[in-house]
């Protein structure tokens, strides 16, 4: 047991509900606070100095002069496990290419596919492991990661097995996603409905087998999967066990509503909900996730987040790092941009980026500085915590705790 601190504040986020609009007058701000950590756990939070004498034989981990703590953040959508690099995909969109000329010399979702395959385990561990250092240094723990580059039984799982071996090296929570439903590979002989059947019958039992993921993912576009096929597998993956997500209504509508209807933990994207559809989602308990780092990697609208907010929906905020669409993966300036465009208080955003955002990957254990949360939390050298929106992410990290170890 120890007692972390004094911090000049400690905003905990408690109390705060899991659904609809926060006001920053619900924020509870505790000046000059410390907490205590048992084992891996807060155990409790106050008044540093109140809880120093209440415990005079309390070993203390002394902080540094003026810095504020927050709960750490969650990721709750990436794709960082990939080989290869898009830099010329991006340029050539800014060039004012079409998606068809950039797939036609050689780019596109199927050049990642191409460059993951051919990469070595050795190759793609180190990269995802640096990728997650960066995530780490800026005070995301909790990390999701999706499989979708490999697309074929082959490749998926060994994209899947390459997380399982980043979690054995890292203190960050990894979340695996089975993405193979990202796109018919280029090589699948076959519909599309043959394609999802392969993933059921030739992906997902050996997923399930070795443990390599509890959650399953799909991309519903005209591009990629279509709403009928998609509910059907979804629905099939349901009946093996798996939890889902939804890539959903990034630029057409209509998916969202599949993602509720299938009882998805979240719809992601959401770029093109239609009003209708927003209504929908917010009367549901599927997370309303904002990934504002793909509007900014396309430059394409943002994700009405003030809308669904207004709703009542439970709004996550994450980074979809890619190598595609959505490269820069600094979620904390991309939550700050997202509330600037779409008007969002800062209870909002730090909700979104912690319990709202850990909700969507089904833990609640996280996200808040309350008793018998897991001891994750971020420190800024700031006296004002308005200071890390504010910065738009070039206020850095000072220290970062997992388990209510400094790992950082
Ligand atoms: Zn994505």
């Amino acid at each position: 047991m120890k007692l972390i601190g004094p911090f000049k504040q400690v905003v905990t986020l408690a109390d705060l509900p899991l659904r609809g609009k926060l006001f920053d007058e619900q924020l509870e701000i505790i000046e000059d606070g410390g907490m205590i950590i048992n084992q891996n756990k807060i155990q409790q939070i106050g008044n540093f100095e109140y809880l120093k004498s209440n415990h005079p034989n309390i070993e203390i981990e002394e902080i540094e002069e003026g810095q504020i703590v927050l709960p750490a953040f969650t990721d709750s959508h990436t794709h960082i496990c990939f080989g290869g690099n898009r830099a010329n995909d991006f340029a050539m969109r800014n060039a004012g290419k079409t998606y068809l000329e950039i797939a036609e010399s050689g780019g596109g979702i199927w050049s990642s596919v191409q460059h993951t395959r051919k990469a070595s385990e050795q190759e793609l561990l180190e990269t995802l492991l640096q990728r997650i250092d960066f995530l780490l240094a800026l005070g995301i723990t909790t990390i999701e990661i999706k499989s979708g580059y490999g697309l074929d039984a082959e490749n998926e799982l060994k994209m899947l097995r390459i997380i399982k071996r980043a979690q054995q090296q890292t203190k960050a929570t990894l979340i695996p996603t089975c993405l193979s439903a990202h796109l018919k590979p280029r090589d699948f002989e076959g519909s599309n409905q043959e394609y999802l059947q392969y993933i059921l019958t030739q992906i997902l039992p050996q997923v399930k087998e070795e443990n390599l993921a509890k959650r399953v993912d799909v991309f519903i576009e005209k591009s990629a999967f279509q709403p009928d096929e998609s509910k059907d597998f979804l629905l099939k993956t349901k009946e093996l066990g798996f939890e889902i997500t939804v890539h959903a209504d990034q630029f057409t509508s209509g998916s969202s509503r599949v993602a509720v209807e299938v009882g998805a933990k979240s719809a992601d994207h959401l770029e093109a909900t239609i009003d209708e559809d927003i209504e929908f989602l917010a009367k549901s308990d599927t997370v309303a996730t904002a990934l504002p780092g793909a509007s900014l990697g396309l430059g394409e609208k943002f994700t009405p987040a003030r809308k669904l907010l207004d709703a009542g929906a439970i709004l996550a905020i994450a980074s979809d790092w890619n190598p595609g669409s959505a490269p820069m993966g600094n979620l904390i300036t991309q939550a700050s941009i997202l509330a600037t465009f779409e008007k969002l208080t800062t209870a909002e955003v730090l909700a979104g980026i912690t319990f709202r955002s850990a909700f969507a990957l089904g833990l609640e254990d996280r996200g808040k500085l309350e008793t018998g949360m897991k001891a994750d939390f971020v420190t800024f050298k700031t006296n004002n915590f308005q200071n890390v929106l504010y910065n738009q992410g070039s206020l850095k990290a000072e220290n970062v705790y997992v388990d209510g170890m400094k790992i950082k």
